[in-house]
């Protein structure tokens, strides 16, 4: 791109936006440019348009010059990038002033959003109302974006899991100035799966599909002792329960790695910050369970005391012939479900201060990068995945941080953290250097990972979806302005 043909569209982005909704340097910029782990790409410029009208100018401006965009909704996808562009000269298309909860309609539990509201704004929202819906929520916040996260195909706590399978309609904005209109209830193609994952469009409304809220939740939770190679065998063994009370029930199972980055921070006053703390530390954490080297966490909701405890006696039965008894954390009242940045704590496991009231992983230089290998529950390598992906890990002075969430669908993700300083002396070449260890076991084990980082580079389409959505990417994207390479290799 040359020079001048940057200026003639930043020139018209002044015009359009107003040069106030246009930054082109200062600490904005520079914060705008760092991730939670080292990337080169720099965006020249950020554009914050007001509204969807001005989302619709920038991308014909953006086609017109044929200026790259790269565009986020509040920008912390934390480990997997923030909001750094797959390549330098894509200016960022930050939607975050878009942060209208549109309608919400208290029969149907359908809540309208845009881009910019976050998990804790929609939450607030439906307690005002007195709303009988549990808002969604995740483990990267209260201050993420809803549509964000959904267009990542991102995970969701409680009763959301995959969150993309939530929506039930959408509006969406291509680089040609085309609106697309999605809903679930219309007859012909589905086209909303076409948006995640793919940065086909931009999308400026979604319409959620939230779940009832049940009046109570407990946690129940239990040992694993013989540790990684028993955790898939534990997992297989419930997976029927799992399947018959899910969304109700939800079972995850993590290590000692994953639970210490959790409640602890590393001990950096008797252990080596460039090497992995000694299992026999992490015993401390793990006291509860008698120090196993796995657990599983389980939590249920009910809509009263009976359901509540029909759904752990069908836990507890299942876990009997296991020899395995749960402990149970009291029931709790989950109308008062409060929103907190607690899920993020690991990300701060290795700097030298504690979590602070505001958390920004980028600003506060937190070293994070996920992988995320799924498989069928029924894969038969699992077990030599979970052992080379810890045994790798251990190698680059790290810990292997790992978490398996059980879908009711019969795939098993594994969410495996790197969390590292990157204030330390060589940590963000060793989390590089280990990140791709990684995918080289996941590629020898033949699994694949549901999420990348812009480390991973654009997936590895199959043939006939790359010819179809390079078909639609030519078609709506001559110019190849929308995240060139985030997600498509032409
Ligand atoms: C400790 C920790 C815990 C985490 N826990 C979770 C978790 O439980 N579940 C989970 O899913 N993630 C989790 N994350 C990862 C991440 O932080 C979240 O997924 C977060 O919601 C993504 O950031 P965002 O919502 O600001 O999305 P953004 O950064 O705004 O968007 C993400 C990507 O989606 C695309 N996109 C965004 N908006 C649009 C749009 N309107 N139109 C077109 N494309 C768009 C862009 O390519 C963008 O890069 C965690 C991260 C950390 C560090």
């Amino acid at each position: 791109m040359s020079a001048k043909r940057f200026e003639e569209a930043v020139a018209a982005f002044c015009a359009a936006l107003g040069p106030e909704r246009v930054t082109r340097d200062g600490a904005e910029l520079e914060q705008a440019n760092t991730a939670t782990f080292a990337t080169k790409a720099l965006a020249p410029a950020i554009l914050k348009p007001a509204n969807r009208e001005q989302v619709a100018t920038c991308l014909r401006i953006a086609s017109y010059h044929q200026v790259p965009v790269y565009p986020v909704s509040t920008g912390r996808n934390w480990g997997y990038g923030s909001r750094v562009a797959p390549h330098s000269g894509c200016v960022l298309l930050s939607l975050a002033a878009l942060q209208s909860i549109q309608a919400f309609d208290a029969l149907t539990g359908r809540v309208r959003v845009e881009p910019g509201v976050t998990f804790q704004q929609l939450h607030a929202f439906l307690r005002e109302c007195g709303a009988a819906f549990q808002p969604p929520h995740t483990g990267s916040g209260q201050h993420t974006s809803i549509v964000g996260n959904i267009l990542e195909r991102g995970v969701g706590k409680g009763l959301y899991e995959d969150m993309a399978a939530h929506v039930h309609a959408c509006e969406a904005i291509l680089p040609n100035g085309t609106t697309l209109h999605t809903n679930a209830d219309a007859a012909g193609p589905a086209l909303f799966g076409l948006l995640p994952q793919n940065n086909l469009a931009v999308v400026v409304e979604v319409t959620l599909q939230l779940q009832a809220a049940p009046r109570l939740s407990q946690i129940l939770s239990f040992a694993v002792p013989g540790g990684t190679t028993d955790v898939l065998p534990t997992l297989r063994h419930l997976q029927s329960v799992n399947q018959r009370q899910a969304p109700r029930l939800q079972l995850a199972f993590l290590n000692d790695y994953r639970v210490a980055t959790q409640v602890t921070q590393f001990p950096h006053a008797t252990h080596d910050p460039h090497m992995a703390v000694p299992r026999p530390w992490l015993q401390t954490c793990m006291q509860a369970w008698d120090g196993a080297p796995w657990i599983g966490a389980c939590t249920l909701w009910a809509d009263d005391e009976d359901e509540l405890a029909w759904r752990r006696h069908a836990l507890t039965s299942a876990l009997g012939p296991l020899g395995l008894t749960p402990q149970m954390e009291p029931a709790q009242d989950n109308t008062l479900m409060t929103l907190d940045d607690d899920g993020l704590r690991c990300a701060y496991w290795r700097k030298t201060f504690a979590m602070p009231s505001t958390p920004d992983l980028d600003r506060d230089r937190c070293g994070v990068i996920w992988i995320a290998p799924i498989a069928s529950i029924a894969a038969p390598q699992w077990q030599t995945l979970l052992l080379e992906l810890e045994s790798t890990t251990l190698a680059h002075g790290l810990e292997p941080a790992m978490a398996l969430r059980c879908a009711p669908t019969g795939s098993v993700r594994l969410i495996l953290g790197l969390f590292f300083d990157r204030d330390l002396d060589g940590a963000d070449q060793r989390a590089l250097q280990c990140q791709s260890a990684l995918l080289t076991v996941l590629r020898r084990c033949g699994v694949n990972h549901y999420r990348h980082t812009l480390l991973d580079g654009a997936p590895n389409l199959d043939p006939g979806v790359h010819a179809v959505v390079a078909s639609l990417k030519n078609h709506f994207d001559p110019h190849g302005v929308l995240a060139p390479r985030r997600y498509f290799q032409p």
